[in-house]
């Protein structure tokens, strides 16, 4: 743990079961090394959800023995979806079911609680800008980067030059609801995927626990009637358990990564004609897995990813690091942006074992 020497801002995380904080001083060093999280009560309405970011504020100030006088902003995010200056939806989601939630701006109504400036951020796109600060450093502000989290959904942040694309109603890099060429990547007797926004064949449908769970387990498990899976109670759990079978190789669990890992290929695709970015990061379940078949689903993403030589060459593809801690992290970092301090983040611990790969390596 280190002490303050210099001002600092807050990074408060919000998700649907916990809040993580953290800070992060003057000089661009975050002042905790690991998760610090407390409940977060967003089910019981924003009242409640409001009180628990307070205590999260105070408490890693307490942590960190950082005098509260020495806060000069916080970081706010949370899921979305919201606009892009923290109104949540008004047709709720779900994180945010309780009907009060539905246009609560909770970035002003936490300003005004902390009597601080509150800079917010949906999810993906926090997580973006701490992938993307972490990894460039000192040329963070001239460079472009898109990070791609593959989790129960498809997250994601697209950030150009330095700047987070926000878009006009907050709803830029929404990449999981990208629509992404499904010839080639389903099999000749396999269903459309649907996702829960209501689109076929977009890249959530294929790359996510609920494409997996909604689209590819149950055509795959009828591929395979002996599968052990079949076995299971329901199909959410079953979902869960793909990616141990694929490191055990099993092969109807590696049809399944493998569809993703095209999907996702097929994604980057899209984003190097549309920002042509320096870096393509990727996290989430997929990647958080053995070596071996981390390097297999990353070459196979790469593979089908379809590069101009040019680009090939300029570019990387690597993983989101930290990424229990990237919202917080990133939420911390454009609180300081806001207040135009050039930001180098020097890590306290680097705790991704992985190398950066150019995709040329590949
Ligand atoms: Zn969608």
């Amino acid at each position: 743990m280190r002490v303050a020497k210099h001002w600092v801002v807050v990074g408060l995380d919000n998700g649907g079961t916990s809040n993580n904080a953290t800070v992060l001083d003057s000089q661009g060093r975050f002042l905790v090394d690991r998760l610090v999280e407390n409940a977060s009560f967003v089910l019981d309405g924003p009242e409640a959800a409001l009180n628990a970011l307070v205590s999260a504020f105070q408490s890693v100030l307490a942590l960190t023995g950082t005098d509260r006088r020495a806060v000069r902003a916080v970081g706010l995010d949370t899921p979305g979806p919201t606009s892009a200056d923290g109104v949540i939806s008004s047709k709720g989601s779900t994180n945010f079911s309780e009907p009060a939630w539905r246009g609560f701006d909770v970035r002003s109504r936490l300003e005004e609680r902390l009597q601080l400036p509150v800079v917010y951020n949906n999810d993906g796109n926090a997580a973006a800008v701490y992938a993307h600060y972490q990894f460039f450093g000192r040329q963070a502000a001239d460079q472009s980067s898109v990070s791609v989290i593959v989790g129960t959904g498809l997250g994601a942040g697209v950030i150009v030059a330095g700047q987070v694309v926000r878009g006009v109603a907050g709803m830029a890099g929404e990449l999981g609801h990208v629509h992404i060429p499904m010839a080639g990547l389903l099999e000749d007797d396999q269903p459309l995927p649907e996702c829960n926004c209501g689109f076929t064949g977009d890249a959530e449908s294929v790359a996510s626990l609920k494409g997996i769970e909604k689209n590819l387990l149950p055509y795959w498990l009828r591929r395979y009637p002996d599968h052990d899976l079949n076995d299971m109670a329901s199909t959410a759990q079953a979902a869960k358990l793909v990616r141990s079978y694929a490191e055990q190789n099993d092969p109807m669990a590696l049809s399944i990564l493998n569809q993703q890992a095209v999907a996702l290929g097929r994604l980057f695709t899209i984003i190097a004609n549309f920002t042509d970015p320096t870096a393509y990061f990727l996290g989430g379940g997929v990647v958080e897995t053995t070596a071996r078949l981390q390097k297999w689903f990353l070459t196979t993403t790469r593979k089908n990813t379809e590069l101009r030589e040019e680009q090939r060459r300029l570019s990387t593809l690597t993983l989101v690091p930290d990424l229990d801690m990237a919202g917080a992290r990133g939420s911390a970092i454009a609180a300081l942006v806001s207040l135009q301090e050039p930001v180098v983040v020097s890590l306290i611990d680097d705790i991704t074992d992985s190398t950066p790969t150019r995709y040329s390596q590949l």
